[in-house]
């Protein structure tokens, strides 16, 4: 049964003129990034670490700045290697039938695997960059980190001496709209809906399978857990990602 769904989803990629991918936290596990905001995610079994993140408590409490800057010191992102899930998609994006993948990780391993930036919409931002709060200065992590290293507890901004955090989406902080409208552009403009390694249990991002559907994609989700739209989806798959997906892309070319 598997096996057949599994060729079958190889046939609609390989037809496909145009995929749109989203990812989650499900394809960055298999490459050593911890699962922070999923149903089994760092934060979600402990409220205490999540209410730490939410931007009201990152503004308010320069504490909670010190702490958060000497975690990200540690970030997995700076270790982490891209994976075979990862490479699949870069495949994907050479023969010419990606559209876009959207993510909901801020680890950038999309990138560098080598899928190209301008196709990458990162709705929950980057832990790459780093974004001055009050004027939208942006600067790449390792100069800021640099300071935090040299004994800077909280690095204010350069340009205007305003509160920096990495530029991800905390907790009670809005999406960026244009990359919203992006992910939302590229939802509605493909003949197949991938989701990947993603709960879809968190709005916006879930919604993009709607989209997708109403526009008429196919909607194919892979995860190792149920997710809300298996029951609307052409196909569900369980197994890894980075064992499936170079199965699912590399044959069709
Ligand atoms: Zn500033």
């Amino acid at each position: 049964m598997e096996e057949a769904t599994t060729r079958a989803v190889g046939r609609w990629l390989a037809s496909a003129d145009t995929v749109t991918v989203l990812t989650g936290a499900g394809i960055s596990t298999e490459s050593g990034i911890p699962d922070f905001r999923g149903p089994q995610g760092l934060w979600t079994k402990d409220p205490a670490a999540q209410a730490m993140f939410t931007i009201d408590n990152y503004l308010a409490d320069p504490e909670v700045r010190r702490r958060a800057w000497q975690e990200r010191l540690h970030h997995p992102a700076w270790s982490a290697e891209p994976n075979a899930g990862h490479h699949a998609l870069v495949d994907l994006e050479r023969s010419g039938r990606l559209r876009a993948i959207v993510t909901q990780n801020i680890d950038g391993l999309h990138q560098a695997a080598g899928s190209s930036p301008e196709n990458v919409i990162e709705i929950h931002g980057t832990v790459h960059w780093v974004a001055c709060l009050s004027c939208g200065l942006r600067t790449p992590m390792p100069e800021v980190l640099e300071r935090v290293r040299a004994g800077d507890e909280d690095p204010a901004c350069r340009e205007c001496g305003g509160i920096q955090k990495s530029a991800t989406i905390s907790f009670g902080q809005m999406l960026d709209p244009e990359v919203l409208a992006a992910a939302t552009e590229a939802s509605r403009d493909c003949d197949v809906f991938l989701a990947l390694g993603t709960s879809l249990s968190v709005y916006p991002a879930a919604g993009l399978c709607d989209y997708a559907l109403a526009a008429g994609a196919r909607l194919i989700v892979i995860n190792a857990q149920p997710t809300p739209y298996d029951g609307r989806a052409d196909a569900v798959l369980r197994e890894p990602i980075s064992e499936l997906l170079p199965q699912l892309v590399g044959p069709a070319g």
